[in-house]
């Protein structure tokens, strides 16, 4: 259980055990010596290590992984302190060969619980919004069926902005799965989606309406639909945002 923590447990050899049974048992040692004993002991001991978190992943950490062994490092993954407070992680769902692969940020309460990126309020918008642009979450062709996965597998507490450590230590994940995928075309939804796949902290509302690229992938920017629901006037230019993607996906 410690080791699945990150955390290495020293404990003493047999035979340290064994030379302080061999102290004589006649000498009847004064409380001095038995200090001296304690301070050589610890001395000679290997220093305890503090119970930090989990090293963070690397790229070259994931190279290799294909979806399962993916699955199964996020499940187990403790490497930063969001591990602390989720239910579980949010993996991603969807067609393992998607055409086009939606980015968002990270799971909210009805995520952390159901396992699942975007089943609230905003997943159900993001439902709506899809099959404006023939695209589905439901079972099809990759063509129609998008792959969603969050830049954060897991939950921030109370649902505050993710802190760019954790996104940093989280994108390699997203990173591979990007990798497997292999989208004709990225739809980044919101600000941490923006700076996770491009690197940059303008707004959304500079950067949509051309196509940018994620290694050699195009992306279009869009509004998170978490934002949309609490500024509708925007939704007309999500709409243009989700027309170009339409038009990126058919070149
Ligand atoms: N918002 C996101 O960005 N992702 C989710 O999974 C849910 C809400």
């Amino acid at each position: 259980m410690l080791g699945a923590m990150g955390i290495t447990l020293w404990v003493p050899r047999d035979d340290e055990t064994a030379s302080g049974a061999a102290l004589s048992p006649d000498a009847a040692p004064s409380a001095a010596a038995n200090a001296d004993t304690v301070r050589a002991r610890a001395a000679s001991a290997p220093a305890p290590v503090a119970a930090t978190a989990a090293s963070a992943p690397t790229r070259s950490d994931v190279a290799t992984l294909d979806w399962d062994a993916l699955r199964q490092t996020v499940a187990s993954c403790r490497a930063c302190r969001l591990c602390e407070s989720r239910t579980q992680t949010v993996f991603g769902v969807g067609h393992p060969r998607a055409h086009c692969m939606i980015v968002g940020e990270a799971p909210g309460e009805n995520e952390d619980r159901q396992g699942e990126p975007f089943v609230g309020a905003a997943g159900q918008l993001l439902d709506r919004m899809l099959p404006a642009i023939g695209l589905t979450r439901a079972t099809g062709e990759p063509a129609r069926q998008v792959y969603i996965a969050n830049t954060l597998k897991c939950r921030p507490p109370r649902n505050r902005n993710p802190e760019p450590d954790e996104l940093a230590r989280c994108s390699v994940y997203l990173f591979r799965q990007i990798e497997l995928v292999q989208p004709r075309l990225l739809l980044a939804m919101g600000r941490f989606a923006v700076q996770t796949l491009l690197d940059s902290h303008e707004p959304i509302g500079r950067l949509r309406g051309r196509v940018h690229r994620w290694r050699d992938l195009p992306v279009v920017v869009t509004y998170h639909p978490a934002y949309l629901l609490r500024n509708p006037a925007d939704k007309a230019r999500a709409w243009a945002d989700l027309c170009l993607a339409a038009a990126q996906l058919s070149t």
